[in-house]
């Protein structure tokens, strides 16, 4: 028989960095007594560290990885230099420890190992509200039903463990980051070792290796190459912080200054050759940071690179062969190692959800109706606007980028910068402005507050400009693409 309906103030669906960020919102808006119902498909809060690869690492100095401004200091003997790049069991226990701070201050039912399977607004009586559905997430059990006046979906980038690249060679090894340890560990030293794929996930395979000290020779397939933020420029170190590099709000406004929308090729030159670090051709993007300490040690580590796509590996009489897309064959020795590293992120298809609902009762925090490119920020800003009741109207534009990635692969990730130059000079207005600064996980408090201000006193005597600007090619990029890139309203 169903059970009737447990009642709450908020449901938060989700227990990643965004997730643990609505929480800590919350606390501060909710009535003492409130009930907050949190629901994960994971045995443990953390999201999507808890599933990817062992070795992965922040790619941003940790103190920027964070709930609210909490500080890590999960471990009372933490004494890190703030550039440390933290891996993945102490990015969980910090995350941990974030919880355990939030629950001390609202009451949180907190159902791990569930699965929400519907989320709807409701007006029963005219009174807008949730209903939620949710089940065991092995599939073992029966549906429990839930009301809440507000919910908040942070379900993340959906990142699932990679799978090993299908391939016709049943004489090669093919494995993903998650297992290629294991099966280099029963390898001869001298079998090679190939990473398909040029991004983070290749990048972190490799420091990996270098790490170890195992004699592999390793083959990258890197596509058409990759660009990151350059490490040195937006995370300098020492006093260089006061005089060297740049921050990131200023070098997206220069973008937004550059790119009208059309000449994205031009403008993502321009973004190469003054802010980025390479490999290859760069052509690709991810939003992950490098050094050039970071790539010579890569390099170093890597035996051949082809610029190309591994397409397929087949056994022929003189033993297995690589395909690449351009018609290349490459004769590689058997039991050769292969290593899915195509990338996480935003490749299925997430079901489409505004970040407001209708009647004003749930927000979502997804890369289908984003308001930035990092889901935790953005989290802990909508979450403010949304409790303050500052969503609607707010002329905030929503991006779908997981369609803009798809459809336009060489304007994506300069849209995404306007978008989000747009979206911060908003917020400015939005939202009281210490409310802004304490944002822990704005990349750009790496820099002394003063260097931070002169941008912000820009924004304020340019912002009719920068909107207008930003605004056109936004539009643009919608009509163009035909992807959803307008304010929500
Ligand atoms: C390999 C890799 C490395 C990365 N490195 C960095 C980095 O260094 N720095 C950085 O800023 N970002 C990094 N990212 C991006 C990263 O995904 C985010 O920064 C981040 O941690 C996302 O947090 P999130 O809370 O939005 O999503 P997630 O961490 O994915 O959390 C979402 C949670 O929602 C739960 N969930 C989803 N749907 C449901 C449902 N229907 N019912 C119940 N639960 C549900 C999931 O189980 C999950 O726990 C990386 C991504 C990848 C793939």
């Amino acid at each position: 028989m169903k059970q009737p309906a447990k009642i709450y103030d908020l449901c938060v669906i989700g227990t990643g960095i965004a997730g643990l960020n609505a929480l800590f919102v919350a606390r501060e808006y909710l009535p003492s007594g409130a009930k907050v119902l949190v629901i994960d498909r994971n045995e443990q809060c953390g999201g999507m560290w808890n599933s990817v690869y062992d070795h992965v690492r922040l790619h941003q100095p940790h103190p920027m990885f964070t709930v609210g401004h909490i500080q890590w200091h999960w471990d009372t003997n933490w004494n890190k230099p703030p550039e440390y790049l933290a891996d993945k069991t102490e990015v969980i226990n910090h995350l941990a420890n974030c919880l355990k701070i939030i629950s001390r201050e609202i009451d949180l039912d907190i159902r791990y190992g569930n699965e929400v399977v519907r989320l709807e607004e409701e007006l029963p009586e005219g009174t807008p509200r949730v209903a939620v559905e949710y089940r065991p997430a092995n599939g073992q059990g029966e549906s429990v039903f839930a009301v809440a006046g507000r919910a908040i979906l942070a379900s993340g980038f959906d990142v699932r463990p990679l799978t090993p690249l299908k391939i016709a060679s049943s004489s090669v090894v093919s494995t993903t980051p998650e297992h290629f340890l294991e099966a280099v560990d029963k390898a001869h030293p001298e079998t090679p070792i190939v990473i398909a794929g040029g991004g983070k996930t290749a990048m972190d395979a490799i420091c990996e290796l270098s790490g170890r000290e195992l004699e592999n020779p390793v083959t990258l397939i890197n596509g058409r190459g990759t660009s990151f933020f350059n490490r040195k420029l937006f995370a300098p170190e020492g006093r260089k912080r006061w005089i060297f590099g740049t921050t990131f709000l200023r070098t997206f406004r220069k973008i937004t200054m550059r790119f009208n929308g059309n000449n994205e090729k031009e403008a993502f030159k321009y973004f190469r050759k003054k802010f980025a670090i390479e490999t290859g051709r760069g052509k690709q993007f991810v939003f992950a940071f490098l050094s050039e300490e970071e790539k010579s040690l890569i390099e170093e580590r890597i035996t051949s690179t082809y610029e190309d796509y591994l397409e397929d590996i087949i056994d022929t009489p003189s033993g297995p062969e690589m395909v690449l897309r351009s018609g290349e064959k490459i004769s590689i020795p058997r039991d050769s190692i292969i290593i899915n590293c195509t990338g996480h992120l935003l490749n299925g298809q997430m079901p489409y959800r505004p970040f407001l609902s209708e009647h004003g009762t749930i927000l979502s925090i997804t890369p289908r109706s984003a308001i930035q490119f990092l889901s935790s920020a953005s989290s802990y800003f909508l979450s403010h606007l949304f409790f303050l009741g500052r969503l609607k109207g707010s002329g905030l534009y929503e991006l779908d980028i997981q369609s803009l990635k798809h459809k336009a692969p060489t304007a994506w990730h300069i849209a995404t910068m306007v978008h989000s130059f747009h979206n911060s000079i908003l917020l400015l207005e939005l939202l009281p402005f210490q409310l802004v600064l304490r944002c822990g996980m704005d990349l750009d408090r790496w820099f002394p507050k003063e260097r931070r201000l002169l941008d912000l006193i820009d924004i304020r005597l340019n912002r009719k400009r920068y909107l207008e600007r930003s605004r056109k090619t936004l539009d643009r990029i919608a009509n163009r693409h035909g992807v959803r890139c307008a304010p929500l309203d």
